[in-house]
């Protein structure tokens, strides 16, 4: 490859050959984030940034420069969704509630990929807070499919999935209640992981349903991903939900034989409408395991029918409370003050400030969107008294049940092979008029975050027309190392 090529192609080339054309300086990193600030410009039209962070891309970038020290991540370019804090940055959420706010602090996940030589380069469009599953929740405007303008990236964390499809990053960060980070991976093509609940530290990371929430990783190959998040993962003392697990090596035995490997797929995830090319990508891999030498048979998770009902009381009720605090007085927008007045003098009086509930009301009115609100009320609903133990407690219950099935399954397999969506992008405005139907595009991811188990999104073939194909493998609770492991051999022979 000419010296040439390899500039102009930095994003598509591996970590590894990016790595490499970096050391025997066959190109400038500062070059190199310069060139991807004017390709975001260029391809402004896809909406996948909401901030870039270029001067500061360029300043870590000539520190690296300067360094004697060997950083891991030197040559990934990330995109952060703008629900992870990076101190003197916006962090919106996509909400106009929080415009104008910065952040005060940087999440631990960012922190320990900026120490091992990430270079952030900007913040990446969002469904408002994380609610929803194609972007157009946005209070900025949908992200884009590189793949098909017309059609979504998926959601919610579809302007990370969209940046990296479109050369615009190496790698991005997004997050995870419900499939988030699976499903975008799934609809433009990318790798995308979701690890264990508690593997990596949600400090810093806003707020939605914070029992099912992860930060979660998309790249163009599993190795990548994987060398991104064995550097984020591990226990950190500012998140109490973070485990001392430790973590394997992940990145480095991505080559092991799959002999003997036992994969199962679950009768439950072959039900229902599924497109027939998703179905058949499904099949496909699980041939290629069993030619690797796996055992595929298949298995039941027979409470997976009540994971979308539980999934939309549970984190909506998280959801309601964790929103409580954007109240128009501590973060963002205020609504319901009286305009300025001219100092009062002579003995007149100052008008009153009204009452903080109505400053709380008109901001909260004015500050969150459509589907932000309709959270609110059905999480209000169902944690109220006399529906709680209708809703609530019932739905926790058949959380345990799905954990269980899920628990039991693992006795007898090491992973589970199904379709990660069960189509591929839809166009734009096809399920916004029924919320309903956008809550089922979560079918098939919500139940890893309810269980709390690892799960990733392989790309796996394009359909009829050329819309890529995601797959879903998940494991046993912190087997991520595994799950990369069957993620690269099958990226192998995927076409
Ligand atoms: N689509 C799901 C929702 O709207 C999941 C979102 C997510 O994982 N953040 O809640």
């Amino acid at each position: 490859m000419s010296e040439r090529a390899q500039i102009d192609n930095f994003t598509e080339l591996g970590l590894v050959e990016r790595r490499e054309a970096l050391a025997v300086g066959k190109f400038d990193l500062v070059k190199e984030v310069r060139r991807l600030s004017a390709k975001i410009e260029a391809k402004s039209v896809l909406n996948a940034f909401l901030e870039t962070t270029d001067e500061l891309a360029v300043e870590c970038t000539s520190k690296l420069a300067h360094s004697e020290e060997a950083f891991p991540l030197r040559g990934v370019v990330l995109a952060v969704k703008d629900n992870i804090a990076l101190k003197d940055h916006q962090l919106t959420c996509a909400s106009k509630i929080l415009d104008g706010y910065k952040s005060l602090f940087t999440s631990t996940a960012l922190q320990r990929l900026s120490d091992a030589g990430v270079v952030i380069i900007g913040k990446t469009n969002l469904d408002e807070f994380a609610m929803g599953s194609s972007t157009e929740h946005s209070a900025f405007g949908p992200s884009l499919n590189p793949f098909d303008n017309s059609r979504v990236p998926g959601g919610s964390s579809g302007g990370s999935a969209a940046a990296v499809a479109a050369g615009l990053a190496t790698a991005s960060l997004g997050s995870e209640t419900g499939g988030s980070v699976r499903q975008p991976a799934a609809f433009c093509g990318l790798v995308g992981i979701k690890p264990t609940y508690g593997r990596i530290s949600r400090y810093g990371l806003v707020a939605f349903g914070s029992s099912l929430d992860q930060i979660g990783v998309m790249a163009r190959t599993t190795y990548e991903c994987a060398k991104v998040f064995e550097t984020m993962a591990g226990h950190d003392p500012l998140d109490n939900t973070s485990s001392p697990v430790p973590v394997p090596d992940c990145a480095g035995n991505l080559d092991r034989p799959l002999k003997g490997l036992r994969v199962g797929l679950p009768r439950e995830y072959r039900e229902g409408t599924i497109q027939p090319e998703v179905a058949n990508s499904v099949e496909r891999a699980a041939k290629v395991l069993k030619e690797m030498g796996a055992t595929i048979t298949e298995c039941s998770l027979p409470h997976t029918k009540y994971a979308i009902p539980v999934y939309y009381i549970l984190a909506p009720a998280e959801a309601s409370s964790n929103l409580a605090r954007y109240d128009g007085v501590r973060y963002g927008l205020r609504r319901g003050t009286p305009p300025p007045t001219p100092p009062a003098s002579g003995g007149e009086v100052a008008p009153p400030l009204p009452p903080i509930e109505d400053i709380i009301r008109a901001s909260r009115q004015a500050g969150f969107g459509a589907e932000v609100k309709r959270r609110i009320m059905l999480g209000t609903y169902v944690l109220s008294s006399g529906y709680y133990d209708a809703y609530y407690l019932k739905a926790q219950k058949v959380r345990r049940l799905i954990r269980q099935d899920f628990l039991n399954v693992f006795d007898d397999f090491d992973l589970l092979l199904t379709p990660t969506t069960p189509t591929t992008a839809f166009k734009f405005g096809e399920k916004t008029a029924d919320p309903i139907a956008m809550y089922l595009s979560d079918i098939f991811t919500a139940p890893a975050n309810l269980a709390g188990v690892p799960a990733i999104s392989v790309p796996f073939g394009f359909d009829d027309k050329g819309l890529p194909i995601g797959i879903q493998l998940m494991a046993a609770d912190f087997r991520e190392d595994l799950l990369f492991q069957v993620a690269h051999q099958l990226e192998g022979v995927a076409q």
